[in-house]
């Protein structure tokens, strides 16, 4: 049998701290390894496969747009491309839509859009505030909005442009608008660094000081967007709109396909200032829309938000019962839970050992980012593994 854990040493990049173990096939809220060995999933290849692995609906959009047409490029009309743009709109606060192909890339679009808004409105306003812990992606330019010194480092000098100060505070906003503020970037919760869901009041004031200003609020729903905070988009729990809203992660459950969409104040793109190759393309279009058009038929936002809610709970019960868990926290099914201890990878391979995928979000925190599709069953069932585990993981520290 292959060692494909000794070939991945042997050829690819060094940039990935893995999990030991070889995924080759998934259903549902389900995963097995090469050994056969079956795993409930609670990371969702990254909050991405949001209608679990291999939803028939999902599998029957791909392959029969596999077998129709997949990439015809933007010089032409598309159907699956303006189906998906049209579902998006109709149940947002958005007018627009441009289809990126990751997140990253969809952050870079916004970015792009608002500096574009900003020579046009603001006399040449470029800059972007974003905050620190935040997450907005790995190019260069994202890299620089992403408020984390230990990204940033290895790459400097980071590209100009982008402001990064302290989370949750209005007066950093405040401070920090310059004449060259064009936008403010934010996440609604901090999810790479760690479940920080960001305060309403904070929102609201950032809300009411780019409008003061004229600037540009860009969300980064790439992980918050499409259901997983318990409703179609994040801003809706929030109850503030954004200009300028990024997509991607769960849209394709699976499928790699990002979006910025915009409000028509800042829809300024003009022929010419903006492209993708594969941007947008029939296959991956046909599969978001969809995937978004079963989570709105079958509320599967009211899904997360409930089970979401039963989630919680359950770990209330396990923080009470173990005095490991320092926090338990997040919206949704985007939930982090804190230890006292840097016990993070223990957990995960206490879980693992149990069947059970999590995320190690933080030295001392794990993440649980379910398919939106599960339901109390499979809570509990995560909730008797995490259970077990803490037990194991008490007894060692
Ligand atoms: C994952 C993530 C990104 C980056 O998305 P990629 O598809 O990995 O490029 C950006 N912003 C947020 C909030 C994310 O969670």
């Amino acid at each position: 049998m292959t060692d494909w854990q000794e070939l991945e040493k042997k050829y690819y990049m060094r940039t990935f701290e893995r999990v030991p173990v070889t995924l080759v096939k998934g259903q549902g809220a389900r995963v097995w390894d090469d050994n056969g060995r079956e795993y409930l999933d609670f990371f969702a290849g990254l909050a991405v496969d949001s209608l679990g692995h291999c939803h028939p609906v999902m599998v029957k959009a791909l392959t029969e747009q596999a077998k129709t047409l997949t990439q015809v490029t933007n010089l032409y009309y598309s159907i699956p491309q303006l189906q998906l743009a049209q579902i998006l709109v109709e149940n947002s606060c958005l007018d627009t839509v441009f289809f990126a192909n990751s997140g990253t890339e969809a952050n870079e679009g916004a970015v792009k859009l608002a500096r574009r808004y900003g020579s046009l409105h603001r006399k040449d306003a470029y800059e972007v505030i974003t905050t620190f812990n935040s997450f907005h992606g790995r190019t260069l330019a994202m890299t620089a909005a992403t408020g984390q010194p230990k990204f940033q480092k290895p790459y400097l000098p980071m590209p100009a442009g982008f402001v990064n100060v302290e989370s949750n505070s209005i007066d950093a906003i405040k401070k920090a608008t310059t004449d060259n503020t064009c936008a403010v970037m934010l996440e609604l919760v901090q999810a790479e660094s760690g479940v920080y869901p960001s305060a309403e009041d904070y929102l609201k004031q950032v809300r009411q000081w780019c409008d003061e200003k004229d600037l540009l609020l860009i969300l980064d729903e790439v992980q918050t967007g499409i259901g997983r905070i318990g409703a179609l988009f994040g801003y809706q729990v929030y109850g503030i709109e954004p200009d300028i809203m990024t997509l991607a992660k769960g849209m394709g459950s699976g499928v790699p396909i990002g979006a910025f969409l915009a409000k028509q104040k800042a829809s300024v793109f003009v022929p010419g200032d903006h492209g993708s190759t594969f941007g947008g393309n029939p296959l991956v279009c046909a599969v978001g829309y969809t995937v978004v058009k079963y989570i709105i038929d079958n509320d599967i936002a009211g899904n997360a938000r409930r089970v979401g809610q039963y989630l919680m709970t359950r770990l209330q019960e396990l923080k009470q019962k173990y005095p490991l868990i320092t926090d338990v926290r997040g919206r949704g099914l985007l939930v982090a839970i804190e230890f006292t201890k840097e016990v993070g990878a223990r957990m995960l391979a206490a879980c693992l050992e149990r069947g059970l995928l999590v995320n190690k979000v933080k030295p001392n925190a794990i993440r649980l980012v379910p398919p939106l599709i599960i339901g109390k069953a499979e809570v509990d069932e995560a909730i008797n593994i995490l259970d077990s585990a803490l037990t194991a993981v008490s007894c060692e520290t």
